[in-house]
Order: structure tokens, then C-alpha cells, then sequence
């Protein structure tokens, strides 16, 4: 499956943790020139770490401004703020970061892409399906990113650039860790999950490569569930 990516460059969102990074040491592992992206910038190795807002237009253009050519894009940069979403700055923020943001770098990545095309990879969620009473932002932003996924894919299958998303289940990442502090919540969520267990972001990461490998040439918005089986009961 590396095949395909020596030589080539990678933009990923949110890169600097969690998903992010394992996507990022992924694409670098498999011969990828990879710059990753977070509000703050952390040291990763084998990857060129910016600081930047998928929220504010100047930063995202910086970072885009910064690379000659984009081959991927992957937008893992997300965020979630529970009980707080049903407050309207919290709401907003939310739909900012994980709709807005994704559409934002796609916008500013596109005219960077070669003749030849190249492929994008959104991150949507087990909420792209079910609805969230305890997340009302994130689980509208997370269907959201489905259609928009769907919409870029369309538009742009012209231009040779296919879009895809994958729907991470329950992955170990910071995000998730209020929830395996929950034990109660947890124990829940593994009983309703048919393989039993939490999902490793390297798990998500090789399907995020697959959906950009030549192997998948033909898939073109496409939603891959990543979920241990969870959206299938
Ligand atoms: P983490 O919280 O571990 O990482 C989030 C990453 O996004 C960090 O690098 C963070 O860096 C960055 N980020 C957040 N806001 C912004 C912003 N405005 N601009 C740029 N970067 C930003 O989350 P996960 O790795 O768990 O999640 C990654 C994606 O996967 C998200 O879209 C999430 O919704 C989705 N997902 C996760 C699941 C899970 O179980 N973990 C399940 C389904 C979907 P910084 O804070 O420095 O900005």
C-alpha cells in the first residue's frame, strides 16, 4: 500500500496529536514529505510541524502558502465541547472548527494540487449517524463534514482530486479520554462495540492511506466506517 506516495507531500490538520499523528508518521513512514498542523506546534518526528487555526483564514492560508504542491490533504483537525454546545458560542465554535475548518483548507489546498490530481480525506464519526444528545454541535458537525465530503467529491472528480471520509469509531486519543475516565461509560461502549475494544489511531491511519493509494483509484465519496463494528448494530 505504500505505493504511491514516495516523493509526495502531505497536509494534515490537526496532525500534531492523537489521529492527527498517527496519519502524519504514517504518510512520512510510507516516503511522504508531510507538514502537520495544530493550534500549538509539537515536535513530531519525521514531520514538518507549523502552528495553525483551521478557524482563522490568514493562518490557514500561511500554512497552505507555505508548500509549492499538495498531493494529500488530510483533515483531522476536530474538537468537541459536550454539555457546553447548548451554549451558542460553544455551538459555534464547534461548527466552525470541524465544518468550517474542513472546507476552509480544502478551498486553499485545491489550486495547489498537480494537473494530475491528488486525494483529500475528511474525518467524520459515529455521530455522522446517530444523533448526540449529549453533543448536539459535534454530532451536526460530523454529518455535515459527510455531505460536504460528497458535494467536494463530486465537484472536483473533474479535476482528478478524490475526497473521501472516514467514520473513526472509539479511538484512544486525548479526545476520548474523559469517556475511559467514565468507566461506567466505557464498559458501555465496549459491550455495544461487536470487537470488544477501543480502536488504535494508527488503526484509522492505515485506512486514511488506503483511501489515498493508488489501490483505491476508483473510490470517490465514500464514507469507510474505521469502528470495530459499532455503526453496523
Ligand atoms: P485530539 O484532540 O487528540 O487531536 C485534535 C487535533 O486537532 C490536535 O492536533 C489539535 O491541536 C488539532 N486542532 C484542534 N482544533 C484545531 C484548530 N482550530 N486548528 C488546527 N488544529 C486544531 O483528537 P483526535 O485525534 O481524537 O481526533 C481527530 C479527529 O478525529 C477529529 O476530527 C475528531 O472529531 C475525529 N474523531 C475522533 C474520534 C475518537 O474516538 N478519538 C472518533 C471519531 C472522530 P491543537 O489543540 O494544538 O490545536
Amino acid at each position: 500500500m505504500s505505493d504511491g506516495f514516495a516523493g509526495r507531500t502531505a497536509l494534515v490538520t490537526g496532525g500534531t496529536r492523537g489521529i492527527g499523528a498517527a496519519v502524519a508518521q504514517a504518510f512520512a513512514r510510507a516516503g511522504c514529505r508531510v507538514t502537520a498542523c495544530g493550534r500549538k506546534a509539537l515536535d513530531l518526528p519525521g514531520v514538518r510541524v507549523v502552528a495553525a487555526d483551521v478557524t482563522d483564514a490568514a493562518s490557514v492560508s500561511a500554512l497552505v502558502g507555505s508548500l509549492e504542491r499538495i498531493d494529500f490533504v488530510i483533515n483531522c483537525a476536530g474538537t468537541i465541547r459536550r454539555r457546553d454546545e447548548y451554549e451558542m458560542a460553544a455551538f459555534t465554535e464547534v461548527i466552525q472548527t470541524n465544518v468550517d475548518g474542513t472546507m476552509r483548507v480544502c478551498l486553499a489546498a485545491k489550486p495547489r494540487f498537480p494537473a494530475t490530481g491528488g486525494a483529500i480525506v475528511t474525518i467524520a464519526s459515529m455521530l455522522s449517524y446517530f444523533g448526540a444528545p449529549h453533543a448536539p454541535a459535534y454530532a451536526a458537525s460530523k454529518a455535515g463534514v459527510v455531505q460536504l465530503t460528497k458535494s467536494l467529491a463530486a465537484a472536483w472528480a473533474q479535476d482528478g482530486i478524490r475526497v473521501n471520509a472516514v467514520a473513526p469509531g472509539w479511538i484512544r486519543t486525548e479526545l476520548t479520554e474523559a469517556v475511559r475516565q467514565d468507566k461506567q461509560r466505557e464498559a458501555g461502549i465496549l459491550a455495544r462495540t461487536p470487537m470488544g475494544r477501543w480502536g488504535e489511531p494508527e488503526e484509522v491511519a492505515e485506512a486514511v492511506l488506503f483511501l489515498c493509494s493508488p489501490a483505491a483509484r476508483f473510490i470517490t465519496g465514500a464514507l469507510l466506517p474505521v469502528d470495530g463494528g459499532y455503526s453496523s448494530v
